[in-house]
Order: structure tokens, then sequence, then C-alpha cells
């Protein structure tokens, strides 16, 4: 009987009839001379194949290798009691052919296969190594983590905008800025599209990017890119509660989401079988606390020294702290000196800002976010001790002119959140081809 092309993730509707299934031998497992097992990858899932008698006898069969493009053809047949196979059914194969051959033993294919091979390899040859289980499944989960986010937001009313890549503005000091010519003048890649956000405000109401972020980190850490995907809101008439309210409907609302898909639920119970959605209210501590937790807990400064007010608190001793409470912290009302100079001071206590961070186990801070200076005033004192030449921000200060009003947002890393809900290792697992200290490829 004929065969109709289908892929793996249709299966199920197909059972028990003739197909042809296109994709690569994943694994491959010989049983004597006339029993194969091809496991069948094709992007949309994985298909265990049945190979008998004949059919493993030819020359192709004889030298087949792992990453080899393959069209399968036969029936499907609903799995028998006792044996395991993903999706319960198998391809009891009838008839194939090869349409390319990879080259056998290469060590490329087995980085595929092992997953924990030698990092720096790891990453040479990631454009292979995306095509195992796990890798896939992250990348896969990071299609819906996206898409979450836009639903979220669109279920609040958030508009979606496109800030430009190529600026003239930092917005996270200058030590991190990639700077390139453009046409006689210095351009910078962006750091942040929040002061872009700002200025939309009062065009389109609240709005939202989803959008490439440069930062030209020095040191190599699990939790820093050079280029990361940078989810950023900014909204209208809220007070600092408000923004706080905003930060946890986002992370419970998007996991949620999430959740309810059972496609990507079962990427996130791949990944991470232990996950259990966050419990609301986040727990809520200021940064003066964080100070006195550390101290309590004998965690100290990099010299030595116990933590003191003013200090800025690093990835690790972070790290410790969140991994010890072992649940969400947004950590509130840090001094202004070690925050951003758009950061508005605290009515109750002036030494501090309206300012968070989101803080979760296994990565830390996530969302960084923070009410927003709206006086033009205060902006050009902020401008001043931020050492920052007002001219390129002409545009930004006209906001502080032109119909001021009170407003806040943040900023998440994508590939942070994914590597919390997936429980990765290092955001460097988290997107498609990370960038950081000496790697620009593939
Ligand atoms: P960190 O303290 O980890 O360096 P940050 O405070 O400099 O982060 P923000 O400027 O607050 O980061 O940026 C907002 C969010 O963007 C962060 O909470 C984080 O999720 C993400 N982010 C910042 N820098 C990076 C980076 N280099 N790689 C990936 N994500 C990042
Ligand atoms: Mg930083
Ligand atoms: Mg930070
Ligand atoms: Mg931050």
């Amino acid at each position: 009987p004929a065969a109709v092309k289908i892929n793996v993730r249709q299966a199920l509707s197909f059972r028990n009839q003739r197909v042809k299934v296109p994709g690569w031998v994943h694994r491959l497992r010989v049983q004597g001379k006339d029993f194969m097992f091809i496991v069948l990858r094709d992007g949309t899932g994985i298909l265990q194949c049945i190979l008998a008698d004949r059919l493993c006898h030819t020359f192709d069969a004889i030298t087949l290798t792992l990453e080899s493009t393959v069209m399968l053809y036969g029936v499907l047949n609903e799995v028998p009691e006792g044996k395991s196979a993903p999706g319960g059914h198998e391809l009891i194969v009838d008839y194939w052919e090869i349409i390319a051959k990879a080259p056998g033993g290469s060590e490329a294919v087995t980085n595929k296969v092992n997953s924990e091979s030698d990092p720096s390899v790891m990453y040479t040859q990631r454009h292979l190594v995306i095509r195992s289980d796990t890798h896939s499944a992250t990348l896969k989960l990071r299609s819906y983590v996206l898409k979450a986010f836009r639903t979220h937001f669109d279920s609040i009313g958030y508009l979606e905008v496109t800030p430009p890549c190529l600026v003239q503005t930092m917005v996270e000091g200058g030590s991190t800025l990639f700077s390139l010519p453009y046409y006689g003048e210095t351009a910078y890649l962006t750091q942040s599209s929040q002061l872009y956000l700002e200025s939309c405000v009062p065009a389109m109401g609240s709005v939202y990017t989803i959008s490439e972020s440069y930062r030209a980190e020095k040191s190599n850490t699990r939790r820093h890119l050079s280029e990361y995907s940078h989810c950023e809101i900014e909204a209208g008439f809220i007070d600092f509660n408000d923004l706080l309210n905003i930060i946890e409907n986002m992370i419970c609302g998007v996991t949620d989401i999430l959740l309810n898909d059972p496609v990507s639920a079962a990427f996130i119970k791949q990944l991470n079988p232990d996950f259990e959605a966050p419990q609301r209210p986040f727990m809520r501590m200021r940064y003066s606390d964080a100070i006195i937790w550390l101290n309590e807990h004998g965690i100290k400064r990099e010299d030595g020294q116990d933590f003191e007010f003013g200090d800025d608190i690093p990835e690790s001793p972070e790290r410790l702290m969140t991994d010890t409470i072992n649940r969400p912290i947004m950590l509130t009302h840090f001094p202004g000196p070690i925050k951003s100079f758009y950061m508005p001071k605290d009515k109750e206590d002036p030494r501090v800002t309206e300012s968070v961070d989101l803080l979760m186990p296994n990565v830390g801070e996530i969302v960084g976010g923070s009410m927003r200076i709206s006086n033009y005033i205060d902006m050009i004192a902020a401008f001043k001790s931020a050492g920052l030449a007002p001219e390129n921000y002409y545009w930004y200060l006209d906001l502080s002119k032109y119909g001021a009003f009170p407003h806040g947002g943040l900023g998440l890393g994508i590939e942070r959140f994914i590597a919390w809900i997936a429980n990765r290792y290092t955001i460097r697992e988290c997107c498609l081809y990370p960038r950081f200290p000496g790697r620009c490829q593939p």
C-alpha cells in the first residue's frame, strides 16, 4: 500500500497505517545479523523503528552510521505491553532508503551522544551537540518560553515594540559597552532597551520587548553572556508596590502558561523533574536585611571582611543566599551608588532607591527592576553625578520635560529564566549559540 509522509509528532494519528518518515539516525542498535533498531529523530520527536531480516543484510544497513539521513517506510504499531518506546508506538520497517550518509565514528557525533564532553568541544561542536535529547529539549522549551512571555503581556494589554540595537547611549555603565564604527561616528550595541521603552509609554501605553542586549562582560560566569535575550517592560502610572506585583504576576503567569501546555510541561518534566511552580506571595527582603542575613550566616566579602551597608552583593554570596533560602526572593531598596543613574530615591529613606532584584534558586538575579526618575531637575542631577554627557540623551531628557509621569519597569534575562525553570547549570545552554569572552562561533 502507498505510504503517507508524516513526521514523528503525527504518529499517534497514523497508528496501524503504512507511513514513510524522513529523519536522522539518532541511535542505532544492531542485534545479531537479522535485527536492527533505529531511533529516528526528525526534530518533532523520536521514533523507534525496527528493521528485520533481509532489510538488515544490505550494504547500506551494515555500514549505516549515526546522523545519516534516511527515509523509513512501514506500518506504525502500537507497542506491545511490557515494551516501552517513545510515544508508545514503533515503526515496523518494510522498506527504507538512505538520503545522505554521514561519516562514521566522527568525534562530533560522539559528542552529540555524550553531552558530558569537554566544555570547549561542546561549544565548538554546538551545531551538532544541539541534536542531543537534552539540548534539543532546552531549545524547544525556549521557543515555548518566548511565546509564553508574549501571551502573558498580551493578556494584560501590553504592546510589543522593536527598539534599535545600534545606539549612542548607555544604560548600565560604560565598562560593558561594545562599540563599533558608525559612518564616521561611534555607536554601541545596546545594553538595554529601557530608555526607548520609556519613550513609548506616552505614545502606546504600557509596552514590552524581547530583544537582544549586549554586554562586554569581562569575566566568565555561569550566568553572563555577551549577547542575551532581554525581556523588558515599562509601565506608566504605577508605584513601587505595583511594580513588585507586576514581577510576581509575570513569573507566575508565564510559569502557569508553560505548565498548562502539555508540550512545554513535558519539556520541563524531562529537564527538571522536581520542578514546582513558585508559591505566592514571593518573599520580599530589603537590601539592608540581606546584608544582615549574610553576616548572620558568616558569609564574607572577597577581602574576608563582613558585608557592610553600601556593598554590592556579588554573584557568589547572592547565590549562597538564594540557594539557602531556596525560594524566590524580591530583594528591594538598594543604595543609590550601586544601582543605575535613573533610579529614584525612596521617599522614606533617601539612602536607598526604589529598586528590586528578583533572585531565583540555582541562578540568582533573573530580574532587575525599578521606578524611574520622572522629574526633570532630579534627572539632570542624576546625569551629572553619573558623569553622563546629556547631549546624546537629549531625547530621553525630553521625556521628563514633556509630560513627566510616574513609571517603572524591569528587565528579565530569558536565558536565566530558562536556566531556572529547566534547572540548567549555566545559561550558556539556554540559548542557541552562546557568546562569551573568547567565543563568537559557530
Ligand atoms: P548581574 O548582576 O548578574 O550582572 P545586572 O544587574 O547587571 O546582572 P541588569 O542590568 O539588571 O543586570 O539587567 C536585567 C536582567 O538582564 C538581569 O536581571 C539578568 O536577568 C539579565 N542579564 C543582565 N546581564 C546579563 C548577561 N550578561 N547575560 C545574560 N543575562 C543578563
Ligand atoms: Mg551586570
Ligand atoms: Mg545585578
Ligand atoms: Mg540588575
